[in-house]
């Protein structure tokens, strides 16, 4: 059985889809925590960053990350975040990034 995220590339569950190449997807986040807030998915259903092996298409994410920021307008900065398992806050088991920006963001994260 597909992912959410594989339904969304796939375009069976609408969502609004900034980007698309080879090996990832970005699509805006469906409850967002900044003005920009997009998810961007690897096409292959690999489970998350315990998962990404030496090379392959999530290698691709920062490139991707870096497009869809510049494609935005987050000249002043953006934050990229991978949550991995429980303790990481990762809710779904299909690897993604977040890009978040359009306001300054806080750190430490919570
Ligand atoms: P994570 O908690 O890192 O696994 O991130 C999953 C993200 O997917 C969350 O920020 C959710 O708000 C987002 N999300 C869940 N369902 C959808 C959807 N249908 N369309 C867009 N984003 C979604």
């Amino acid at each position: 059985m597909s992912t959410l995220f594989t339904k969304i590339i796939n375009r069976e569950v609408p969502s609004d889809i900034v980007y698309e190449d080879d090996f990832v997807v970005g699509f805006r986040d469906i409850n967002p925590q900044a003005p920009v807030h997009i998810v961007i998915a690897t096409r292959a259903e690999i489970t998350g960053v315990a998962a990404v092996e030496e090379s392959g298409d999530q290698q691709h994410l920062i490139y991707a990350a870096r497009k869809i920021a510049e494609n935005e307008g987050l000249e002043k900065g953006y934050r990229l975040v991978i949550n991995q398992g429980e303790d990481g806050g990762q809710t779904f088991d299909h690897l993604h990034m977040h890009l978040l920006g359009g306001r300054k963001l806080s750190w430490p994260p919570g």
